[in-house]
């Protein structure tokens, strides 16, 4: 069987550590190949290969690392469908959705793509007599990136395109459970010109994640994935004297007021909670219904949910798609069972689909519980499956109430044609991305994405400007060339004058 290991100094490398894990297709439970696990010698390797690419790598010229940005630019739009299959063919999640996926990773290359004008520093002449003052951004160093399954394109390139473009060098440690995508996301930079080095990708698991943390040679982490993960990575690099951003997990509300257009309503909640079968940190996974809304727009998603068609990828009639493993299906359905054992109404029962042709894969269909509460596990859980929970609540405020104490704050979204109402949700809301009508607002590659609470540790959100801010430091320099006139020692603090 194909064991998929690693990519160091510009090419691939097997692995030595004799630790491995099993791919499999979400699909049919089929074993399709073997994932190498990185010792901690081989993190290091990485590790060291990244660190004597930087110097050459910082001074490479600007022109030059966005000529290799919009060459790997060209080189996504060639290869969309390409990387498409290779993410349903991992993941499970439907070709639609995977060429999305490629295509929302492309709009943060293009943002790299202008670098040039993201890293102008300012200059302020004259601040005192002859003196002059300049500031810069310069890049870290070695960083180490580490991403989830359920992007294994999209959020590699939330990172890796502003770390490089801004002259850093990448340590890559992307999800065991999905591991081609980088790979080739990594012979495609290696073609679009990048030097040796300057990416690396490093299979494996918690042993190479605990490495780059301690490694004094990795300067910064990024890292998306499980609040728990998240907070032990943030927790790990800041004591290591690393920069730290670490998203987490969620649970994101999408608040329906009486007034709201229904039939958009329901379509979004279904799209928003049933999409790449809810496996996305977006996804919608509580809609609070207030007033009578609720008895409005249930038998609208219930209408649409009994025409959504489970499937695997291959299939092009496929709507929605398997989960990523077989433990997280088992994990799914005990968080459904729990549902019904602590009172939620259960309208819609994902748990024993079978998909034909897929005996083994690992589906859950669609799920509706409506008068669930905050107490539950399926609200306190992420569960990140294709369950949408209702919560009725009498009034607005009682509604964002539920919304500001949930720990999770990542996206959420109100639907009303009320606008003093949406001005008030998006001025009171303790959430980082908010959509108005718009249930997963996902920002643009120009602005930057990340949530709040336990949905993001560290003062830096990912990708956008926000990246470059994390990816550099700032220098200032303050600078004479006096007129030859001397004027002397002066023991006094140095002030404007
Ligand atoms: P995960 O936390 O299990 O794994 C993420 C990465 O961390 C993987 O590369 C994995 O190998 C590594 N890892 C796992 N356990 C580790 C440990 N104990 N120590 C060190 N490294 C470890 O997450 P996942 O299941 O791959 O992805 C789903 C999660 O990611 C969900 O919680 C989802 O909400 C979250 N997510 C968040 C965002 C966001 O932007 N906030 C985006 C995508 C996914």
């Amino acid at each position: 069987m194909k064991t998929i290991a690693h990519w160091i100094n510009g090419r691939p490398q097997d692995s030595q550590s004799g630790r491995s894990g099993s791919v499999f297709n979400p699909a049919t439970g089929e074993e399709t190949a073997t994932v190498a696990f990185a010792s901690i010698e081989e993190t290091n390797a990485a590790v060291a290969a990244a660190k004597a690419a930087f110097p050459g790598w910082r001074d490479t010229s600007i022109s030059k690392r966005m000529q290799v940005m919009f060459h790997f630019r060209d080189l996504l739009e060639e290869c969309r469908d390409e990387l498409a299959e290779i993410v349903s063919a991992q993941h499970g999640k439907t070709l639609p959705d995977a060429r999305g996926e490629v295509q929302r990773g492309i709009e943060t290359v293009e943002f790299s793509c202008g670098i040039a004008q993201l890293l102008k520093g300012d200059n302020s002449p004259q601040v005192s007599t002859g003196v002059d003052l300049s500031s810069v951004r310069e890049p870290l160093g070695v960083v180490g990136c580490v991403t989830p399954f359920n992007f294994p394109v999209m959020v590699p390139l939330w990172m890796i395109p502003v770390a490089i473009a801004c002259g850093n060098t990448v340590v890559l440690k992307p999800s065991e459970k999905d591991p081609s995508a980088a790979l080739r996301l990594a012979e495609l930079f290696s073609q679009a010109g990048l030097p040796d080095g300057v990416l690396n990708v490093l299979q494996g698991d918690r042993i190479a994640v605990e490495r780059l943390i301690e490694h004094p040679d990795v300067a910064a982490l990024s890292f998306v994935g499980s609040t728990p993960v998240a907070r032990a990575i943030y927790e790990g690099g800041t004591r290591a004297g690393k920069r730290v951003q670490a998203l987490g997990g969620a649970k994101n509300h999408m608040l329906v007021l009486p007034d709201a257009d229904l039939e958009l309503s329901a379509d979004s909640a279904v799209s928003a909670a049933f999409g790449s079968a809810g496996e996305r940190c977006m996804a919608i996974s509580v809609l609070v219904a207030v007033g009578d809304v609720a008895d409005r727009l249930i038998p609208l998603i219930e209408d649409r949910i009994d025409k959504l068609q489970i499937g695997s990828a291959q299939s092009a009639d496929s709507d929605m798609g398997p989960l990523i493993t077989k433990e997280h299906q088992a994990k799914v359905v005990e968080c459904i069972d729990s549902g019904v054992e602590e009172g939620a109404t259960l309208l819609r029962d994902g748990r024993s689909i079978r998909v034909e042709g897929c005996g083994e894969g690992y589906f859950v269909g669609p799920t509706l519980f409506d008068n669930v509460t905050t107490e539950m596990r399926i609200y306190r859980d992420e569960i990140f499956g294709p369950v949408l929970a209702v919560i009725r609540a009498e009034q607005f405020t009682e509604a964002i109430e539920i919304i500001n104490n949930n720990p999770y704050a990542n996206g959420t979204a109100i639907f009303t044609n009320d606008g003093g109402a949406a001005r008030r949700f998006q001025r009171e809301i303790q959430v980082g991305m908010i959509g108005i009508n718009v249930p997963i607002p996902v920002p643009l590659g120009f602005y930057s994405f990340g949530g709040w609470k336990a949905s993001l540790f560290g003062s830096n959100s990912i990708y956008g400007p926000e990246g470059v801010n994390f990816y550099t430091r700032g220098k200032v320099t303050t600078t004479r060339w006096p007129d030859p006139v001397h004027r002397g020692v002066n023991l006094g603090f140095p002030r404007s004058s």
